[in-house]
């Protein structure tokens, strides 16, 4: 039997038949958008065995971090949701001004229409529904296609979506290059897309043909400013998690590098390697609480930074790999020159270079300097003055004092970058507007009509639409008594 392809008929047929079933406007109801996000929930509490499993197929993903920061977050932005969407879908009733007098005006959130979402392999199962989520609330349509390089996931996905959500408004389409470059031909709605800056900007390319809005969540370097006087351990601890403890520092937000001055980082140095030791043994390589690395060519790819001649001798801990089981240590390493490779793209993975300043000031001119906005900013102080310099000076899709990653868990912040690390932003209500066009009305009635806009004009009328336009309520007094 001939195996069916997805190309780009098929891509073209399956958009037209999304767009024949939003158009229908099932979508649109307050009960279906209900009755998804439930039986999303659902669909996670049935088979979250079954979810966790694929994530360790995957990734190796301990079981402890697939069930609280894949399943538990998604199912709390459908809790959130759901809470929330009466209020969300409400017409925003909003000010008008005297020159409309008298009138109400109001914005209207409205689905946008069928829209795509293409998902990263990190977290595989969040990013893929997380969006989801957003456009399900907002009324749309949605055709979602996970990553190829997360693939139990993505069956999974596959099929518990298939089983689970209306499949005439809400497809999940597999696949790698060849799938995604059909997809994107299409005329979409929208296109909210996760993973790498350089496939970002395929994805913008291909929407700009069709006019397409995009959301870009990309990546970068995410700097973890540490300064003197604070709790060490609290810090290295947090610092731990944030980057081994979120899939081994495969997590776009995770620490990418330490900035510290000479002095300090001995200390830093101590307590990480200690806590290090508490959390994943004397043997982090058969440690079960640490993710490994996807597949083979990460691991060349993060073994290759390691074996740059400018900071091979730089290793201060860890450096271990395994090449057979796809894992590497958590790996520190100190005072890396700002021109090693591994300074030179995101590291996406276990090694955790340490820069060393004069004066912890000067570290926000290296991260302002590194030429790219980075997804988050982390600093470590009790100093007040230095923690208000560092929300002033240091441009990122979300900043955090004194722990690390957590912004993404307050559903009021929004979740997203800036410049080099994306456009658009989602998380909570975000998600739900990112999805929505926000329509603006004005209501008029045939009360009160002033014939000051109408022909034929005369400089009366003009001074006074401008004494109206300018708010001058002494320049209108003028206007009518005839004053110049
Ligand atoms: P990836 O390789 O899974 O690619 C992402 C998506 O792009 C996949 O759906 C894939 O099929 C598609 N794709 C790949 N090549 C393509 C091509 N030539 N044309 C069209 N589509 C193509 O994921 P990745 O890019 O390796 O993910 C890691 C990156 O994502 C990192 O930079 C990370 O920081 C970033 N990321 C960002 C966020 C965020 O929320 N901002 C979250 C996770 C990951």
């Amino acid at each position: 039997m001939k195996e069916q392809v997805f190309d780009e008929e098929a891509a073209r047929s399956l958009v037209k038949e999304l767009r024949v079933n939003f158009a229908a406007g099932k979508t649109r109801s307050y009960d279906w958008r209900v009755a998804q996000l439930k039986s999303m929930i659902k669909m996670m509490e049935d088979h979250e065995p079954e979810i966790v499993a694929a994530l360790r197929e995957d990734l190796s993903k301990p079981e402890m971090e697939s069930s609280i920061y894949e399943i538990a977050l998604l199912k709390n932005s459908c809790v959130l949701a759901l809470k929330e969407l009466k209020h969300w879908m409400m017409p925003d009733k909003v000010k008008t001004s005297i020159t409309t007098f008298p009138s109400s005006a109001e914005i209207v959130s409205e689905p946008l229409g069928v829209v795509l979402v293409m998902s990263a392999w990190n977290y595989p199962f969040l990013l893929s529904l997380d969006p989801v989520v957003g456009a399900i609330a907002a009324g749309n349509a949605v055709v979602l296609k996970p990553s190829e390089v997360a693939p139990a996931t993505s069956s999974l996905l596959l099929r518990l979506v298939g089983q689970c959500l209306d499949s005439s408004c809400i497809r999940v389409v597999e696949g790698a290059v060849p799938e995604t470059s059909a997809l994107l031909l299409q005329k979409w709605d929208k296109i909210f897309y996760t993973g790498n800056g350089r496939i970002g900007r395929i994805v913008m390319s291909a929407a700009a043909k069709h006019l397409t809005p995009v959301v870009l969540e990309l990546g970068g370097k995410c700097p973890v400013i540490v300064d003197s006087g604070i709790n060490l351990q609290v810090m290295a601890r947090r610092i731990i998690m944030g980057k081994w403890g979120c899939n081994n520092g495969q997590a776009c937000i995770s620490p990418d590098y330490i900035i510290t001055t000479m002095d300090y980082a001995p200390k830093l140095v101590d307590v990480l390697k200690h806590e290090l030791e508490q959390f994943y043994g004397k043997s982090p390589l058969e440690s079960k609480d640490i993710s490994r690395i996807v597949n083979s060519n990460h691991f060349a790819r993060l073994t290759n930074l390691l074996d740059d001649e400018k900071v091979s001798g730089k290793i201060i801990h860890g450096g271990e790999r395994d090449k057979t089981n796809l894992k590497i240590a958590p790996t520190i390493l100190l005072d890396v020159p700002r021109d090693s490779l591994i300074m030179n793209e995101e590291i996406f993975g276990p090694l955790l270079p340490i820069l060393i300043v004069d004066k912890v000031e000067d570290s926000f001119n290296v991260i302002n300097s590194s030429g790219s906005k980075p997804l988050a900013a982390y600093l470590f102080s009790n100093k007040k003055e230095l923690k208000e310099q560092f929300v002033k000076t240091v441009s990122a899709g979300g900043l955090v004092v004194n722990d690390t990653t957590l912004h993404l868990a307050v559903h009021t912040l929004p979740f997203g970058g800036v410049g080099e690390s994306g456009m658009g932003a989602y998380h909570g209500k975000f998600s739900f507007d990112a999805f929505s066009h926000k329509k603006a009305v004005l209501y008029r009635s045939f009360v009160g009509d002033a014939p000051l806009r109408y022909p034929p004009y005369t400089s009366k009328k003009l001074k006074l639409m401008k004494a109206l336009l300018g708010g001058s309520l002494f320049g209108i007094i003028r206007a009518l008594l005839g004053w110049s």
